[in-house]
C-alpha cells in the first residue's frame, strides 16, 4: 500500500470558489495537508469576485437609488433631491469584493492551506501540474466552477455585448439595454440597470421568464418585472447581433418559427446560462470523461468514478448556486476525512434578490402533482400587516403539502425579504415538518414570515388574515 507521505498533500482543492475554498477549509480543519489551486489572481471564485457579491452590491445600491428616485420615499414622508454617482457605487463594489476576497486569503492563511497559484491540469490521477509546478496528492477535488454560456455567433466585446461580469461594470447607464435569457441573471442584472435609468427589454426563448420555478410564481414575478417597466418579448429566440458604431441590432425570431423583426439597442446582455469549466484540466490523463453537458459525474459521496478523485459545485450536476457549492465542500472534506458528509439535495433554496425577492425550496406545486395528491395554501403579501405597513404589497407565500401525511414538500414567495424567509422552509422541511407543524410554530409580530404561518394555515383551509 502506498505510503501517505509520498504525496505532497492528503488534499489538493482545484478552484478557489465557495465550493473549493470551503473543502479545503473543512478538510485543513479535519487535520489533512491541504492545498487550493486557482488560477484568479484573487479567491473566491465567480461567486466573490464576479457574481453572487458584485451583483448584490449593485442590487443594494440601485435599489435604494431607486427608492430615492422613482417616489418610494416620498410616500413615507421622505423628500430627497436624488443624483447618481455611477463611479462611487461601482467603487463600493469593487470595495465589497476585495474585502471578502481578501477574507477567504486569511481564512487559508489561519487555517494553513496551502493557495498554488495557477491554472491545474492533471498528469494522472494523483499528480497535477500549476504553472510550472508539480504537485502530488492523495485525494483531489475538482471544484473548477462554471463560465457563461456563449451564444452561437455572438461575440461579447464587453463594450456593446456584454456577459454578467461586463455588465456588472458598465461604465454609464445604457438607453436601450436588451437581456437575452429571463433567467436569474437577466432578471437580476436588467432590474439593475433599469432602476439605474435604463430601458430595458428581455428576450426570453421559453413561454415563461425563471425556468424551474414554480408555474405561479413565474407568472406573478412576470406582472411585477412588467408593473416595474421592463419589457418582455417571450416566446422568442436571437439569432444574431451585428454591432456597427457602438449600437448593436439584434434579430429576433418566434421560437417556433415565423417571421424575423430587428430590435436596437446600445447595450446587450448574453444570460443564457452558464457551462461547466473543464477546458484544459487534461481529465483524460486522470481517466475521467464529461457527460454530454460538460459536467463531471460522481455519486452521491462526491466520488467520481476514479479512486481518489472527487468532485463539487458548479461542475458537477444539480443548480449551480453557491450555497449548493458550500455544503457541497463541507461534506466532501468530511468524506475524504472517513466522516459522513452528507447534503439533501431535495432542500437546496434558491433566490433571485430583486424586488421582490423571489425564493422557493422544494417542489414546484406542478412536479409535486404528477407525483401524487397534494394540498396548497397561498397567502397573498397585501394581506400581511408588516409589508402592508411597509408599502410592500407584491407577492405571496405558497406552501405545498402531501395530501395524506401532510409533509411539507415545497415553499415559494415573493416578498420584499423573500430570501431571509425561504431559511425557516428549508429548515422546516429538512426536519420533515408538516403543514400544521409550521401553521401551530409562533412567529413574531409583525414580521414578513408570518405570511408563511398563514399559508401553511391555508393549506387546511384555515388563515387567520384572509
Ligand atoms: P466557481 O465559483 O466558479 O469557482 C471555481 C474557481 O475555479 C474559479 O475561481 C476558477 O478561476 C477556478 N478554476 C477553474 N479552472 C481551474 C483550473 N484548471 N485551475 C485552477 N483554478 C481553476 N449563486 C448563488 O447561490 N447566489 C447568488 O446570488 C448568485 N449570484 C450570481 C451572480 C452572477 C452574476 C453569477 C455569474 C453567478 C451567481 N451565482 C449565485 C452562482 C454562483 O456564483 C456559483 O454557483 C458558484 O460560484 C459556484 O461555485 P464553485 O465553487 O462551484 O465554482
Ligand atoms: P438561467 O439558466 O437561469 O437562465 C437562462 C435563460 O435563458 C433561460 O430562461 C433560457 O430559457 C433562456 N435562453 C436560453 N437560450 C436563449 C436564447 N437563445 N434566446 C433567449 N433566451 C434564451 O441562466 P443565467 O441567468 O445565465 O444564470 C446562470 C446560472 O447562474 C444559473 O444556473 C443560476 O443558478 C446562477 N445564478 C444564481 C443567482 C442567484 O442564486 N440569485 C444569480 C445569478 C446567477
Amino acid at each position: 500500500m502506498a505510503d501517505e507521505q509520498q504525496y505532497d498533500y492528503d488534499v489538493l482543492v482545484i478552484g478557489a470558489g465557495p465550493g473549493g475554498y470551503v473543502a479545503a477549509i473543512r478538510a485543513a480543519q479535519l487535520g489533512l495537508r491541504t492545498a487550493c489551486a486557482e488560477s484568479r489572481e484573487t479567491l473566491g471564485g465567480t461567486c466573490l469576485n464576479v457574481g453572487c457579491i458584485p451583483s448584490k452590491a449593485m442590487l443594494h445600491a440601485s435599489e435604494l437609488y431607486d427608492h430615492a428616485a422613482n417616489g418610494a420615499m416620498a410616500k413615507l414622508g421622505i423628500k430627497t433631491q436624488v443624483e447618481l454617482d455611477l463611479e462611487t457605487m461601482h467603487g463600493q463594489r469593487r470595495d465589497a469584493v476585495k474585502q471578502l476576497t481578501g477574507g477567504i486569503e486569511y481564512l487559508f492563511k489561519k487555517n494553513k492551506v496551502a493557495w498554488l497559484k495557477g491554472r491545474a491540469a492533471f498528469e494522472d490521477a494523483h499528480s497535477v501540474t500549476v504553472g510550472d509546478q508539480r504537485v502530488t496528492a492523495k485525494n483531489i477535488v475538482i471544484a473548477t466552477g462554471s463560465s457563461v454560456t456563449a451564444l452561437p455567433g455572438v461575440t461579447i466585446d464587453q463594450q456593446v455585448v456584454v456577459d454578467s461580469t461586463g455588465a456588472l461594470e458598465l461604465p454609464r447607464v445604457p438607453d436601450h439595454m436588451v437581456v437575452i435569457g429571463g433567467g436569474v441573471i437577466g432578471l437580476e442584472l436588467g432590474s439593475v440597470w433599469r432602476r439605474l435609468g435604463a430601458k430595458v427589454t428581455c428576450v426570453e426563448f421559453l413561454d415563461q421568464i425563471l425556468p424551474g420555478f414554480d408555474g405561479d410564481i413565474r407568472k406573478e414575478s412576470n406582472k411585477i418585472f412588467k408593473k416595474q417597466g421592463i419589457e418582455f418579448k417571450l416566446s422568442t429566440k436571437v439569432t444574431n447581433v451585428a454591432v456597427e458604431g457602438g449600437k448593436a441590432v439584434l434579430t429576433l425570431e418566434p421560437a417556433k418559427g415565423g417571421e424575423a423583426t430587428t430590435l436596437e439597442a446600445d447595450c446587450v446582455l448574453v444570460s443564457i446560462g452558464r457551462r461547466p469549466n473543464t477546458d484544459g484540466l487534461n481529465l483524460e490523463a486522470a481517466g475521467l470523461a464529461t457527460n454530454q453537458r460538460g459536467q463531471v459525474e460522481i455519486d452521491h459521496d462526491f466520488r467520481t468514478k476514479v479512486d481518489g478523485i472527487w468532485a463539487i459545485g458548479d461542475v458537477v450536476p444539480g443548480p449551480m448556486l453557491a450555497h449548493k457549492a458550500e455544503d457541497e465542500g463541507i461534506a466532501v472534506a468530511e468524506n475524504i476525512a472517513g466522516q459522513h458528509g452528507i447534503v439533501n439535495h431535495d432542500v437546496i433554496p434558491s433566490v433571485v434578490y430583486t424586488w421582490p425577492e423571489i425564493a422557493g425550496v422544494g417542489l414546484t406545486e406542478e412536479v409535486a402533482r404528477e407525483r401524487g395528491e397534494v394540498k396548497v395554501g397561498k397567502f397573498p403579501m397585501m394581506a400581511n400587516s408588516r409589508a402592508k405597513t411597509n408599502h410592500e404589497p407584491d407577492g405571496f407565500v405558497k406552501v405545498i403539502a402531501d395530501a395524506k401525511t401532510d409533509r411539507v414538500l415545497g415553499v415559494w414567495c415573493i416578498a420584499t425579504v423573500g430570501g431571509t424567509m425561504i431559511a425557516q422552509a428549508a429548515q422546516a422541511m429538512e426536519f420533515g415538518a408538516t403543514s400544521e407543524d409550521i401553521a401551530y410554530t409562533c412567529h413574531a409580530h409583525p414580521t414578513h414570515s408570518e405570511a408563511i404561518k398563514e399559508a401553511a394555515m391555508a393549506v387546511t383551509g384555515k388563515p387567520i388574515h384572509i
